[in-house]
């Protein structure tokens, strides 16, 4: 019989609570930082996700450049967060600097389109295969724009979504299910109603769950990512996005898909990657190499209806946009990025490196006869503390072992690597080298060895 390795905890216990000595002891800077950010930050930070790094305070950063970047006490790190995909493109990469520099001097926002902007709809046109675009600032905005037309159009109120999504920081979607019933999602701050009022849930690949729930009628929108990524990689069964397309038009629903996490497959994302036919796709993060934008884009059919609806007079209170939404800088960045950062050849530089990576921590994993696992899609990769991939997202939260992930994250991070602090992720750029991932995959072992007492 396979002997498997268990897991120590008392022995994991002593190594987090040496690993977070030593954090503290390196980064004296940026624990004064720290103190005085408290002063005027709630949680020391700007936004308090910054704060959920596996040490017991944020590092402060000096500067980043292509896969690396800089704290204030000196220490260089291999970046495999890349701003949790906002720099999916390396940091600060050459192309979109000098275009942004341009702009810059040029005017950065006019309430008025330029040339870049036609060509921008021209790329995104050319590559997700959806004809008709409209712009904003995050993927999370992109995503509330397109649920309040699809309610509009269709006449439904209640959106679909899939049990631990994650679509930004959309009302509609921080719900998740309980014994099979939708409840806040914990932690969700001031929901505006029950989101059981607004939301049905359904666990990712179940199709039986999502026909009921789309056969009620009620529902204007599904809005998926097409491969989960936000509670791990959790890839569709052979079959799910035909039977949700299929169902989704059967009973009059509007199809969202979020490309802002699976673009890492490919130009085009998983959408291109595996011909996917949305109404609606959405995507933010990388598309202008970190400057703050997003697009989403429709297909003929809905672009006639939004057109239909979008009345000129009414534009103050259609309630799509934002005043700096398209502005002359992120759109110059987004032409920038598209035609010449995020291209064909570095996918085929980047999706190799994912690959190497998931290869290496495999090795590790059979060596220590763990009971583990690694998923991948595209220029990105996981391992999980679990033996076989979760099929849904409620599968994958249960399975979430948040000392074993602190640690894991927190010996990277000593060892000079930043890995995706909500998970065990790594993204990779075409500024990332074979060796990075080299030195990623010696870490992960001296900390499994250390874990397994083989030190
Ligand atoms: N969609 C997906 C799939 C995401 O992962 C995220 C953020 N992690 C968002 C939307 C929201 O992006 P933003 O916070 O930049 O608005």
């Amino acid at each position: 019989m396979e002997t498997i390795t268990q897991i120590d905890r008392s022995r994991l216990k002593e190594l987090l609570d040496s690993e977070t000595k030593r954090f503290a002891d390196e980064h004296k800077k940026s624990y004064e930082l720290y103190q005085r950010a408290k002063q005027h930050f709630i949680s020391g930070v700007p936004m308090n996700w910054m704060v959920k790094w596996a040490g017991t305070f944020p590092l402060f950063v000096e500067e980043a450049s292509g896969a690396h970047f800089t704290d204030v006490d000196g220490r260089r790190y291999l970046d495999l967060c890349l701003g949790d995909t906002g720099a999916m493109t390396g940091h600060s990469p050459a192309e979109a600097v000098a275009a942004i520099a341009e702009q810059a001097k040029r005017g950065l926002t006019y309430m008025l389109p330029t040339e870049d902007h036609i060509a921008v709809s021209e790329e995104l046109a050319r590559r997700f295969k959806l004809p008709y675009w409209q712009m904003a600032l995050t993927a999370t905005d992109a995503n509330r724009f397109s649920i309040r037309l699809a309610r509009q159009l269709t006449g439904r109120s209640k959106i679909l979504v899939h049990n631990y999504c994650y679509h930004g920081t959309v009302d509609e979607t921080f719900c998740t299910l309980e014994n099979g019933a939708e409840k806040p999602r914990h932690g969700s701050l001031g929901p505006p109603v029950d989101p059981a009022l607004t939301t049905k849930v359904v666990e990712f690949n179940d199709i039986d769950a999502l026909e009921i729930a789309l056969a009620t009628r009620e529902i204007a929108c599904v809005l998926a990512e097409p491969v989960m990524t936000n509670i791990g990689i959790i890839l569709p069964d052979p079959g799910y996005h035909k039977a949700l397309r299929e169902l989704t038009e059967k009973y009059g629903t509007l199809l969202i898909i979020d490309e802002t996490h699976t673009i890492c497959t490919g130009p085009g994302g998983y959408t291109a990657a595996h011909g996917l036919e949305p109404d609606i796709l959405t995507i933010g993060k990388p598309i202008a190499s970190g400057v703050p934008a997003a697009v989403y884009g429709f297909s003929e059919k809905i672009a006639d209806m939004v057109a239909a609806i979008t009345s000129t007079e009414d534009c103050d209170t259609v309630g799509i946009g934002g005043t700096l939404a398209g502005n002359a800088l992120s759109v110059a960045a987004i032409k920038a990025t598209l035609e010449k950062v995020l291209t064909e050849d570095a996918y085929a530089h980047a999706i190799p490196l994912a690959e190497k990576f998931a290869r290496g921590v495999e090795q590790v994993i059979e060596k220590h006869r763990l009971p583990w696992i690694v998923k991948q899609l595209g220029c990105r990769a996981e391992y999980w503390f679990r033996r076989e991939p979760p099929r849904n997202g409620g599968e994958a939260a249960a399975a979430v072992d948040a000392e074993l992930d602190r640690y894991m994250h927190l010996a990277a991070l000593n060892r000079g690597i930043l890995l995706t602090p909500f998970h065990n992720m790594a993204l990779f750029s075409r500024a990332h080298s074979e060796a990075d991932v080299d030195e990623h995959t010696r870490v992960f072992h001296e900390s499994v060895r250390a874990l397994c007492g083989d030190a």
